[in-house]
């Protein structure tokens, strides 16, 4: 590229490595680089969807489904793909599910955008089209929505075993439906006006390998998977006051470079009785609090173990961090930091109950509520998946408990929204009419991909789904276990509202991100040789190898 200035024309300053793309070149290379990363997620998409194993360079593996896991763990570096991950990360963070969705919805919109910009239409009207289409689609997924009654089990179960479909979590998908709709209603309040208040934070999962899936539990309280440091102590210990203490009970050391040198036994004896003194005033302090249990997140001394003992304290060494919170939580108490300052009030008030064959301890509080859900699996890799999966429908259920609006899924919804899109566009002018029935077109990419993954044709599906809606079957999908076009919602494939609201929007707003740039300045080499054909786009479909051609095309 020329660094001569010209004439009267501005001049960027730029190193001899340093590269720009304008204009449409601009606009190609960064509509071929997002649709990369959503080509790389599609065929995991819904019940039939493909799983993907991500290798990193320390040569550890996931497995895995989950569309945000698969982009968080590709190691993309590219600055246009990385915009499309955060379309995933927005969605996982505002609605826990629907990821690999907002990815692919956002793919489409840019192909169908490149289409437009070949008609020479302005990206401006492009992105006012999408713009005005999301607004739209928002206002009808809240007419087409349906009202639950939150407390009906059956619904939140089957919203769910919706979201489990597919996943690792789908072998088991009654059990741990049920576990999670519990799990929520465990930690759901109804506050004064009458709302149901969902507060995962009083939801702790914990996971559990070399038992099977179908042993997984909902416990009241939390746990903690640790031994007593001491065999002498109680196991078990009913209404017991309990510290949390993030404080170690070990000698304090007064000056790291103190060095005691000996020179008569006395003296040796002085230091060692200190010392000794000094754990058992750590230990009387504790006993005067009046706890009988304390759970450390730090060190015990042996001698101090010793002392506990005799005193009849249970204590637990090295606990999580995460288990104290979420103890303190459960049992009420304070997390102590400084061991001698503590008092009685900073102690809180539950059972602790040992249970011997998964040597962990079950901690019940009296009045401060939080449940654990305790997953269970053969191997790491399999609860890992398991957690993934759950925690999405997690977040699907506790959603639908305070917002209450479903919809039918198996791309009921996105084929009725397509529909009701191409009506409003008859009502929009100029270009930006054409921006919105590219818009839902791009939203039939759903149950186009539902069918593919499922080995079906997409086309004949897309063509009876179509013939449905225009026949005013609002809810009529694809049920992938049936083959067939069918009220989904009847067949049990219900999705939150908010999630899909949700999917629209962070898809839109990726897409429209791409959009307004026309200028491309980077301080690299900037490669723009094209694919060969549009699935060739770099990086498509490819892991691993194919995320570092990616890479390369910065
Ligand atoms: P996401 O990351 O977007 O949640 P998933 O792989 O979880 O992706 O797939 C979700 C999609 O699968 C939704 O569109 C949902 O309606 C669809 N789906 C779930 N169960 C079925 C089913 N039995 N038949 C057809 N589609 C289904
Ligand atoms: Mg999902």
């Amino acid at each position: 590229m020329s660094q001569r200035m010209q004439q009267g024309q501005p001049m960027i300053v730029m190193s001899e490595d340093s590269q720009r793309v304008k204009d449409r070149d601009a606009q190609d290379y960064n509509i071929r680089a997002a649709r990369a990363v959503a080509e790389a997620v599609r065929s995991t998409l819904g019940p039939k969807g493909m799983d993907k194993m991500l290798v990193d360079s320390m040569g550890s593996v996931t497995i895995t489904n989950d569309g945000v896991t698969i982009l968080q763990e590709m190691d993309i570096d590219n600055p246009t793909a990385e915009m499309i991950v955060e379309v995933a990360e927005t969605q996982e963070d505002e609605a826990g599910d629907g990821t690999t969705t907002a990815v692919a919805i956002a793919g489409e919109l840019l192909k169908n955008a490149e289409d437009l910009l070949e008609q020479d239409i302005h990206p401006t009207a492009i992105i006012k089209g999408f713009h005005m289409a999301a607004d739209q689609a928002r206002t009808e997924i809240d007419a087409v929505a349906t009202e639950i009654d939150t407390s009906d089990e059956d619904l939140l179960r089957k919203t769910a075993e919706t979201s489990m479909t597919g996943k690792g979590a789908e072998v088991n998908k009654e059990h741990l439906a049920q576990l999670i709709v519990d799990a929520v209603s465990g930690v759901t309040v109804e506050s004064d006006d009458g709302e149901h208040v969902v507060d995962l934070e009083f939801l702790n999962i914990e996971t559990q390998t070399g038992r099977a899936v179908d042993q997984s539990d909902l416990l009241e309280g939390g746990i903690v998977d640790k031994d007593p440091v001491h065999d002498d102590m109680p196991t078990s210990v009913e209404d017991a006051n309990i510290l949390l203490l993030n404080d170690p009970i070990e000698v304090e050391e007064t000056d790291v470079d103190t060095e005691v040198s000996v020179t008569d036994p006395d003296q040796l004896q002085k230091f060692l009785d200190r010392e000794e003194k000094q754990l058992k005033d750590k230990v009387a302090h504790i006993v005067d609090t009046g706890a009988d249990v304390v759970f450390c997140q730090k060190g015990i001394d042996d001698l101090a173990q010793h002392y506990l003992a005799k005193e009849g304290i249970l204590a637990v060494r090295r606990a999580k961090k995460s288990d104290l919170e979420f103890l303190s939580e459960v049992v009420n108490a304070a997390i102590v930091s400084d061991l001698e300052s503590s008092t009685a009030d900073d102690l809180g008030f539950g059972d602790v109950t040992r249970d011997e064959d998964d040597e962990l301890f079950y901690v019940e509080g009296e009045d401060a509520h939080g449940v654990t859900l305790l997953l269970r699996g053969s191997t790491e890799h399999v609860v890992d998946e398991l957690e993934r999966g759950v925690n999405d429908a997690l977040d699907v259920v506790a959603q639908t408990v305070s917002d209450g609006r479903v919809l039918a899924g198996g791309g009921a919804i996105e084929v009725e929204l397509a529909s009701r899109l191409r009506d409003y566009a008859d009502s929009v002018s100029g270009r930006e009419q054409l921006a919105v029935e590219a818009f839902a077109d791009s939203l039939e990419l759903v149950p186009r991909v539902l069918a593919e993954n499922a080995g079906l044709d997409s086309i004949d599906t897309l063509v009876d789904l179509r013939a449905a809606h225009e026949d005013g079957q609002v809810r009529a999908g694809l049920n992938v276990f049936s083959s067939e076009v069918e009220d989904t919602f009847e067949a049990g494939v219900v999705e939150p509202a908010h999630a899909k609201e949700q999917a629209v929007s962070s898809a839109t707003e990726a897409a429209n991100l791409v959009l307004k740039i026309d200028d491309i300045i980077s301080a690299g080499d900037l490669s723009t040789d094209k694919g060969d054909d549009e699935e060739g786009a770099p990086g498509a479909g490819g892991m691993g190898g194919g995320m570092g051609g990616m890479g390369g095309m910065m």
